[in-house]
């Protein structure tokens, strides 16, 4: 079998390997269908059984309330982004944005092309998005405060959410969901395409209130109705069903040999500290983002001699030590920590970046 690398990458990401292997071993054959999963039908009862596990596991680990839905949908986090305010924000009512990132930057972005009354409360932007805004609070009456809980690019993640003050919080949670456990009863919908920290590229997660499907507007297409989908568990219309499966696995993954996330966090922690407190005594790198307001998830850093990242990237590619290349439009170095990632993959990467700064510095 061919070596795999320690895979840094931020998205389509690393992911565990038993879940790899369990979709090579039941690849022809679907749970005793005689078919694969690529070619069953999605109304048939082995895949609607799979289905509403990944939703029963995904409501256990998030401890979310009966009244909230799980959608399986299509066109990315990156569709959210104007599916959210289509369907969100009734007439006469604004929404709250916060601006932490290129992805928030993206959101905000298409509320204004559909013209829906919005007002960005706060932002990091004048420092290059590197922290998090402090003491942010939604304004009472707002048809829902949107922020990016984890800012996949440049680095950074809310610890405290935002105050709610009764107003539905929106969260795009697409690089950090399932990385730590939270209250979700003042979110109102929280979304996540898949491939960076629960499966596969091609799905995205919705879960939302039951309370807001109320708001849904009925002009708008059928497809684009958040109550289309969570009228029909998802199945309206043919869904990713491999992704779906894939999520399922990676649901099971965490259950199986997690628990729950407190203990999913306790590692994430351990690693991200791993690799901060190095850099942090280093004067041969530095982070990026302000210390408290840093990921877990995606640890940004630059070396202090800004020319040897290029060799430092390609040194660390034939170390095994994959897609360590920052956003190419912040340059630098991103490690991605997903819960896929195990402690000795950090490791493996600090004893890389030691012995770089020792022969380089
Ligand atoms: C990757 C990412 C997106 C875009 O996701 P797509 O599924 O490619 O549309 C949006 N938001 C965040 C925070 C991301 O990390």
């Amino acid at each position: 079998m061919a070596a795999r690398i320690y895979n840094f990458n931020p998205g389509p990401a690393t992911l565990p390997l038993s879940v790899l292997e369990q979709v090579k071993a039941e690849f022809l054959d679907f749970k005793g269908s005689g078919m694969s999963i690529s070619e069953v039908s999605h109304r048939s009862a082995v895949f609607e059984e799979m289905l509403n596990d990944a939703v029963a596991r995904l409501k256990r680990l998030m401890n979310l309330s009966d009244t909230c839905k799980v959608l399986f949908l299509q066109g990315g986090a990156s569709s959210q982004f104007f599916m959210v305010p289509m369907n969100l924000i009734p007439e006469g009512t604004t929404a709250e944005y916060v601006n932490t990132g290129s992805w928030s930057a993206k959101a905000i972005k298409e509320t204004q092309i559909l013209n829906k009354n919005h007002t960005v409360i706060a932002s990091s932007q004048d420092r290059n998005y590197c922290y998090i805004p402090k003491n942010v609070a939604a304004t009472p009456g707002a048809a829902y405060l949107h922020f990016t809980s984890n800012n996949t690019i440049e680095g950074t993640q809310w610890d405290a959410f935002p105050q709610a003050n009764g107003v539905p919080l929106v969260s795009d949670m697409s690089s950090d969901i399932l990385c730590r456990p939270f209250d979700p009863s003042p979110f109102g919908l929280i979304y996540a395409g898949a491939q960076k920290n629960l499966g596969p590229a091609g799905v995205t997660i919705v879960i939302i209130r039951e309370d807001m499907l109320e708001r849904v507007p009925k002009d708008i297409p059928t497809m684009l109705r958040y109550t289309t989908h969570a009228e029909k568990n998802s199945l309206y219309n043919t869904p990713p069903c491999i992704a779906i499966y894939m999520v399922q696995l990676v649901l099971k993954w965490i259950e199986d040999s997690f628990g729950n996330l407190e203990a999913v966090e306790r590692r994430n922690r351990d690693k991200a500290s791993l690799l901060y407190n190095f850099i942090d005594n280093s004067d041969f790198y530095r982070g990026t983002a302000d210390p408290d307001s840093r990921s877990m998830m995606n640890v940004t850093f630059r070396l202090t001699d800004e020319n040897l990242e290029k060799k430092f990237i390609a040194e660390a590619t034939q170390s095994q030590l994959g897609g360590v290349k920052g956003h190419r439009s912040v340059g630098g170095c991103r490690a991605s920590l997903y819960n896929a990632m195990d402690v000795e993959g950090v490791r493996s990467l600090v004893d890389f970046m030691k012995a770089f700064a020792a022969k380089n510095g």
